[in-house]
C-alpha cells in the first residue's frame, strides 16, 4: 500500500475530536450563572472557587487546597508552602514538562535533573539516591502521562533523608496508585487546568495538601501574604496575587461528573490500542510501575524501536491523517535550565526516551474509531519505511 507520504491514500481523513470537548449543559449553566453574577473574582464573595478547592481535596484524599491560576505558579507556592527556597535544591526527573523545574528556580531553588526509570519512565528512586545531597530539600515526581509515579519507594527516600515531597499531577487529575488519588501521596500535590490538559479552564491550577499550616502558608504565598482569616491589607508573610478567578472555577467543577467517564474512556482506547499494536513489533506501550491501580491516560506514550527513523515516522504518521507527537527533549540539555544553575545528573534513559518515544494526543484516545486508525497507521508506515 502506498504511503500517504508517497501519494497514497492516508488512513484517516475524518478530523479528531477537538480539545477541550464542546461545553455540557451544567458548565453552561454555571458559567452564565457567575457570568450574571458578576462576582467573577475569588475574593467578591462567590463559592464556586471553594466549592472546586473543596471538592479536589476531597478527591485527593486530603483536607486542604487552593486555586492558582495555573500550575507552575501551583508547583512555586506548594514548594514556598514547605519552606523551600534559597540554597536548597529540589530532585526532578528529566523527562516532563520544563515547568516542573522552572518553578523550582521560581522558587529560588536549584533544580537537581535527575534520570527517570528506563521501562517506566519516571523518575527513578535509583537515580534520587544518587542525586541526594546535603542541600536538598525536597523530590517532585512527576505522574506522567497521566500515570502514578512509584510513590512509596520516593516517600522512604524522602522520609529517610527528611525531605519535601510535591507531586506534579498537572496530567494525572484523578489516577490512582495502590488505590490512593495521586496529589494526596506527598505533601502537596498540582494540577494543572491548561489548555491540553484532561481537565481545563484555559488556564488554571490547584494545590492540595494535608497538612494545616502548610495550607495556611500557601494560601498566604497566593494571597500577597495575607493570613487566612486575617486582615485585608495585613500582610504578615510576602505573596503574590496567584488566584483562579470563578468563571474558570465555573468550567471546572461540572467536569469532575465526567472526568471517570473520560478516564474510563481513554483507557478503554489505550488497551484497544496495546491489542492492536500486537502485530507491529517496532512499537510498544511502556510498562507502569508497580502500584499503578488507575492511569488517567492523559496521553498514551508509545516505546518505538531504535532502529526505526523517527523523523520518518513522525511525517509519514502526519500525513496519514494520524499526527503523534516527539515528546520532551531531556531537561538536562536545555540550556536555559542549567545557565540558571540547574544541577545535571547523568540521564542516559531520558536521552533513549527523547529519541524512542512518541506520544499519541488526548483527543484521539477520546475517539471509539481512534485505535483501529491508530494501530493501523502504523502498521502501514513501519512496513513501508525505507530500508
Ligand atoms: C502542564 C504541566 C505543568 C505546568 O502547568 P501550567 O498550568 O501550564 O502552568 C507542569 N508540569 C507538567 C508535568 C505539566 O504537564
Amino acid at each position: 500500500m502506498t504511503l500517504a507520504i508517497h501519494g497514497g491514500t492516508p488512513v484517516r481523513a475524518t478530523p479528531w475530536p477537538s480539545w477541550p470537548p464542546p461545553l455540557d449543559p451544567a458548565q453552561r449553566e454555571l458559567v452564565t450563572k457567575v457570568l450574571e453574577s458578576g462576582l467573577w473574582g475569588a475574593t467578591q464573595g462567590g463559592s464556586v472557587v471553594a466549592d472546586l478547592v473543596d471538592a479536589f481535596a476531597r478527591r485527593s484524599g486530603v483536607q486542604y487546597g487552593v486555586a492558582v491560576g495555573n500550575a507552575t505558579l501551583g508547583l512555586f507556592a506548594a514548594l514556598r508552602g514547605l519552606g523551600v527556597g534559597r540554597g536548597d535544591e529540589v530532585i526532578v526527573p528529566a523527562y516532563t514538562f520544563v515547568a516542573s523545574a522552572t518553578a523550582v528556580l521560581l522558587a529560588g531553588a536549584t533544580p537537581v535533573i535527575a534520570d527517570v526509570d528506563p521501562a517506566d519512565l519516571h523518575l527513578s528512586p535509583d537515580a534520587v539516591r544518587a542525586a541526594i545531597s546535603g542541600r536538598t530539600a525536597a523530590i517532585m515526581p512527576v505522574h506522567l502521562a497521566g500515570s502514578p509515579a512509584a510513590m512509596d519507594p520516593l516517600n522512604d527516600l524522602a522520609a529517610r533523608h527528611g525531605l519535601a515531597v510535591v507531586e506534579d499531577a498537572a496530567q494525572a487529575h484523578g489516577a490512582t496508585y495502590k488505590d490512593r488519588p495521586v496529589g494526596g501521596l506527598g505533601d502537596a500535590g498540582v494540577y494543572s487546568f491548561q489548555a491540553s490538559k484532561a481537565m481545563t479552564a484555559g488556564e488554571g491550577g490547584l494545590i492540595v495538601c494535608r497538612d494545616e499550616s502548610v495550607h495556611e502558608r500557601v494560601w498566604s504565598t497566593c494571597n500577597l501574604g495575607r493570613k487566612l482569616g486575617g486582615q485585608w491589607y495585613g500582610h504578615p508573610s510576602v505573596g503574590w496575587n496567584l488566584r483562579l478567578t470563578e468563571i474558570q472555577a465555573a468550567l471546572l467543577l461540572p467536569w469532575l461528573d465526567r472526568l471517570d467517564e473520560e478516564i474510563d474512556r481513554r483507557n478503554a482506547s489505550c488497551a484497544a490500542i496495546e491489542r492492536e499494536l500486537a502485530i507491529v513489533p517496532e512499537v510498544s506501550v511502556p510498562p507502569r510501575p508497580d502500584g499503578t491501580t488507575r492511569d488517567s491516560r492523559h496521553l498514551l506514550m508509545l516505546r518505538v524501536d531504535p532502529g526505526v527513523d523517527r523523523e520518518f515516522l513522525l511525517t509519514a504518521m502526519a500525513a496519514e491523517g494520524v499526527p503523534l507527537d516527539a515528546g520532551y527533549p531531556p531537561l538536562g540539555t536545555m540550556n536555559a535550565l542549567t545557565a540558571e544553575g540547574a544541577r545535571v545528573e547523568p540521564c542516559p534513559a531520558a536521552e533513549e526516551a527523547a529519541r524512542t518515544v512518541v506520544w499519541v494526543r488526548q483527543s484521539m484516545l477520546m475517539d471509539p474509531a481512534g485505535p483501529a486508525d491508530i494501530a493501523e497507521a502504523l502498521a502501514k508506515v513501519l512496513s513501508g519505511k525505507p530500508a
